[in-house]
């Protein structure tokens, strides 16, 4: 019998003592799938190839003796920006209604030449931008811990796939805490690497100086594994990091462990007092624990989100503008002449938010108003990085809440500022390029979870893990 949760060591020890077959694996999560329809977390299931999937890989096993590849038993979703060979792909939107991926993502790739399954594409905000998934062209996620709540987003339909055992994990794309944001609010682990470590070939671009495709789950060493698979040069990524992964001994913590946090984020006005109180008794605990923890200064926090909201809008607005309905995208029918059917594609293939985005991206990058926006907020992204720079120099890593608040009600109304606003502690990662986890902390007053989120210096992934480690409180594996 398997555990509720089982992580993928016991699937495979499961499916190795023939207790399990990959086939009743798949089995039982079609049928959770079924059951949590509602959810709204799937946008496509891939029921039948993947049974067939599963089958293969059963005799396989059985029959012909294989050596099976590090992710056999490891059932995946996919957020629906993330291409894979033959499917469907629409980025939440009606502007890519019908389009199918014509080659699989890297990351895809590197999944299942290990034996990975991958069960169904999961739903979005539009081309990934949002916090709360209520900008998908599919309709709102639902949270599966109360269905009157946001799972987070933008990668909300992959956190509730994992949340409701739907699959074991999910890949999601993080360009401000995409995916660390709805890992919390679903009380799981997601975790965002640096910035040039899994290629984002495959990957629909919004903002490329900041995107990273990330992995959401429940148990870290499931994530590890999976980040280990995709991680690494690609030729078709010229923004990664050009050698494999980093030398364990190196960027190790030595004892005691040095972690910083900011003043400013704890006394932020909007920062909910559980979330607060919990944040400070954790720090309380890892004191007691022997870590060493400096309260820092952070002068330049209120600036994060304009800075993060100017820079990621000027780059959707150029990656977008290729969907226009010629060269790529919906075609809006019975224009009159070019221009009409420009405008008009545009207007009916893009949502409210999308819409904005690239408004605003347009604004900042015109001339005029170039040097005012994009240049400054180019700089003040140059200024958090050295600041960041310098504290990962002295301290193991630094820790945040992964949000002020936890899960909003579905349909709040809240305004577009105050949702971006709410960005205010993921960003950072995203901004400087570092890599970043998001952990379960605690429980607000109606019981909804919030996270606790760690940061280390770029390409310090193996020091991530062994912190994240630490701090769940299991035996550190050094
Ligand atoms: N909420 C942020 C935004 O809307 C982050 C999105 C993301 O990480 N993809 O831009």
């Amino acid at each position: 019998m398997l555990a509720e949760h089982p992580s993928l060591e016991e699937i495979q020890q499961a499916l190795k003592n023939t207790d399990l077959t990959c086939e009743t694996l798949v089995k039982t999560y079609l049928q959770k799938i079924e059951e949590h329809r509602s959810l709204n977390a799937y946008v496509e299931v891939f029921a039948e190839e993947s049974l067939i999937r599963a089958k293969t890989l059963d005799q396989d096993h059985q029959a012909r003796g294989r050596k099976m590849g590090k992710l056999w038993g490891a059932v995946f979703s996919i957020k629906d920006v993330i291409s894979y060979e033959g499917h469907l792909l629409s980025a939440g939107s009606k502007m890519l209604q019908g389009y199918l991926a014509l080659y699989s993502a890297t990351a895809v790739e590197r999944l299942l030449a290990e034996d990975a399954i991958i069960i169904g594409r999961v739903n979005c905000d539009e081309f990934a931008m949002g916090s709360d998934n209520e900008t998908s062209y599919y309709g709102p996620v639902k949270n599966a811990i109360d269905s009157n709540r946001i799972p987070g987003g933008s990668s909300g339909g992959s956190a509730v796939s994992v949340q409701a055992n739907t699959c074991l994990m999910s890949l999601g794309s993080d360009t401000g805490g995409s995916v660390r944001q709805p890992a919390s609010f679903c009380n799981l682990i997601g975790f965002k690497p640096s910035y040039g470590r899994i290629s984002r070939h495959g990957l629909i671009a919004y903002a490329s100086s900041f995107d990273q495709i990330g992995i959401i789950g429940r148990h870290l060493d499931d994530i590890k594994l999976a980040y280990s698979i995709m991680q690494g040069p690609d030729e078709y990524d010229g923004t990664l990091l050009q050698k494999a992964s980093s030398n364990r001994s190196l960027d190790l913590p030595e004892k005691p462990i040095k972690l910083a946090y900011f003043g400013e984020a704890l006394s932020h006005e909007g920062l909910q007092p559980e979330i607060k109180a919990s944040f400070e008794k954790q720090v309380a605990a890892l004191k007691s624990n022997g870590y060493q923890i400096d309260e820092l200064s952070f002068n330049l926090l209120e600036y994060m989100i304009p800075c993060y909201y100017v820079l990621t809008s000027a780059e959707a607005s150029s990656n977008l503008s290729r969907y226009d309905g010629i060269r790529y995208g919906y075609r809006a029918k019975d224009a009159k002449g070019l221009d009409d059917m420009y405008t008009r594609s545009r207007t009916e293939g893009f949502g409210a938010e999308v819409k904005r985005r690239i408004l605003l991206g347009t604004f900042v990058l015109s001339v005029g108003y170039y040097d005012a926006y994009f240049a400054k907020a180019q700089k003040i992204r140059r200024l958090i990085k050295h600041q960041f720079d310098t504290w990962v120099s002295k301290y193991d890593g630094i820790i945040l809440p992964m949000t002020p608040t936890t899960a909003w009600p579905l349909g709040s109304g809240k305004s577009p500022v105050e949702i971006y606003l709410a960005d205010i502690y993921s960003v950072l990662a995203n901004l400087v390029g570092a890599p970043a986890m998001s952990i379960p902390l605690g429980r607000d007053d109606h019981g909804l979870p919030f996270g606790l989120q760690i940061l280390t210096a770029n390409y310090s992934e193996d020091a991530l893990f062994f912190l994240t480690e630490n701090m769940l409180n299991r035996e550190p594996g050094r």
